[in-house]
């Protein structure tokens, strides 16, 4: 078994700090076997619930809210200048250079994908990506080289520098933490050798962002791609953060209004960054929204958050691994530092009644499945499904003891109710608030 990076922090309480406040932090939800319990939600990486501090400034800004770019009014002099300045706040957080550019879009997806369009040559990454980090490059064919992770980081870093030094790349492209291990890749590292062979490097900072903190100047990153809704900020916006000059020479991302300078019938001058790839009607309540959860989480002790994450995860990683039966999902031997991301699997029972069991006997909520990183799952499970676990800032000791015991207690006497081949309880008779009304289940991304 490889073991990970444990951390000495002795602190397992929630933070207390008031910009950590989340909004539903008490949310109670019910239990198959009636009455209900605090939801425990072990499942921030997906999509992390929003920072107090956002939903006040998106409800201060709200009375404002206006067309962006476009209105002589007072509310869209005052919504333009809101997205103007959230664009700068996110570009501050992430300690952007003077001259790069923030490129508001959806989501991490999005920002690759547009880095994809953009990029004038040869693009390396890893095998084990998440599909955001690996199917915008699949789609530039054999432009597109995948290295192969090896057992450690040291011989990973090593067999990506061979790569480089054997055919140039424009392009290195690596997530900053796994969101199925949670690990990370020492980033100066991979600076250092991207640069040293003249390719830039864009990091997926989808799961690092929310932990730890990434200043692009300060390590020499040239691209980082980030979503609001990991960061406490879900009003679906993400961003692109990085050098000029590739997407100022990139056709635009979209055509439409806002990305042009003229157009005739025939023919059209576009924009230069960040309009160029912002076209249609921009969502400014995302930007405003993202730039205020930047702000909360910027004056936040760092050091406090990594020391209440590193204690959460080493509580729930020692709570599992000592259960007979249960295994915990790691790519790298040797210590590897990690985020809050846990993923494990438990013998005789499938992934999906795991985490629909956690749900429905012990209100916690977790994820399952491939985790849209198939190669990896591939790699580390046989392409079978497993169950994740992920912290953030309203995690607590009770939420992580709560899934510790509830999977004790599978492992000891099975689930308390029935189940059907799916691994969804049956009969389910938890009700749905009331204005919902289709059950929605599906797996948009197993
Ligand atoms: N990269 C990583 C490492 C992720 O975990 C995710 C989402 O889970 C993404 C990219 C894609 O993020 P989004 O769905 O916000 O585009």
């Amino acid at each position: 078994m490889p073991t990970t990076h444990r951390s000495t922090a002795t602190t397992h309480t929630a933070l207390t700090h008031p910009l950590a406040a989340l909004v539903g932090a008490d949310q109670h939800v019910p239990l198959v076997t009636g009455g209900t319990v605090r939801y425990a939600n072990l499942d921030i990486a997906a999509s992390a619930p929003a920072l107090q501090a956002v939903a006040d400034r998106v409800a201060e800004f709200l009375p404002y809210y206006s067309s962006v770019h476009r209105g002589a009014g007072y509310a869209s002099a005052v919504s333009t200048a809101a997205y103007e300045t959230a664009r700068r706040s996110i570009g501050a957080f992430v300690g952007a250079r003077a001259d790069d550019v923030v490129q508001v879009v959806r989501h991490t997806t999005d920002a690759l994908n547009l880095l994809a369009s953009a990029v004038p040559g040869d693009v390396v990454h890893l095998d084990v990506e998440h599909h955001a980090n690996l199917l915008p490059w699949q789609g530039l064919g054999d432009r597109a080289r995948a290295v192969t992770a090896r057992e450690t980081v040291a011989l990973t870093l090593a067999a990506v520098e061979a790569e480089l030094a054997r055919t140039p790349a424009a392009l290195l492209a690596v997530t900053g933490a796994s969101n199925v291990t949670g690990e990370i890749l020492p980033l100066a590292d991979l600076v250092e050798i991207a640069h040293r062979h003249g390719a830039r490097i864009a990091i997926d900072g989808a799961q690092l962002v929310p932990h730890h903190r990434v200043h692009l100047e300060r390590l020499g990153v040239d691209y980082l791609a980030f979503s609001g809704h990991k960061l406490y900020a879900p009003y679906g916006a993400g961003v692109l953060v990085g050098r000029r000059d590739w997407l100022d020479a990139a056709p635009p991302y979209l055509a439409g209004g806002g990305a042009v300078r003229s157009v005739t019938v025939d023919h059209t001058t576009w924009a230069p960054v960040p309009a160029r790839h912002e076209a249609g009607t921009p969502n400014v309540v995302g930007a405003v929204a993202l730039a205020a959860a930047c702000e909360a989480i910027a004056a936040l002790p760092d050091s406090e958050l990594r020391l209440h994450e590193e204690g959460l995860r080493d509580r729930l990683l020692g709570a599992l691994e000592a259960l007979d039966g249960v295994r915990t999902l790691q790519l790298w031997r040797g210590e590897v530092e990690a985020i809050g991301v846990v993923t494990f699997t438990v013998d005789g029972h499938s992934a999906e009644l795991v985490a629909q069991y956690l749900s429905a006997e012990h209100g916690v909520g977790v994820r399952d499945g491939r985790f849209c990183a198939h190669p990896l799952l591939a790699r580390l499970n046989d392409g079978r499904t497993a169950v994740r676990a992920s912290l953030g800032l309203g995690s607590t000791a009770d939420d992580v003891d709560r899934l510790a015991c509830g999977i004790a207690e599978l492992v000891a006497h099975g689930p308390a109710w029935t189940y059907d081949g799916e691994g969804r309880p049956s009969p389910d008779p938890r009700p749905l608030p009331a204005w919902v009304t289709e059950t929605g289940a599906g797996t948009a991304c197993a």
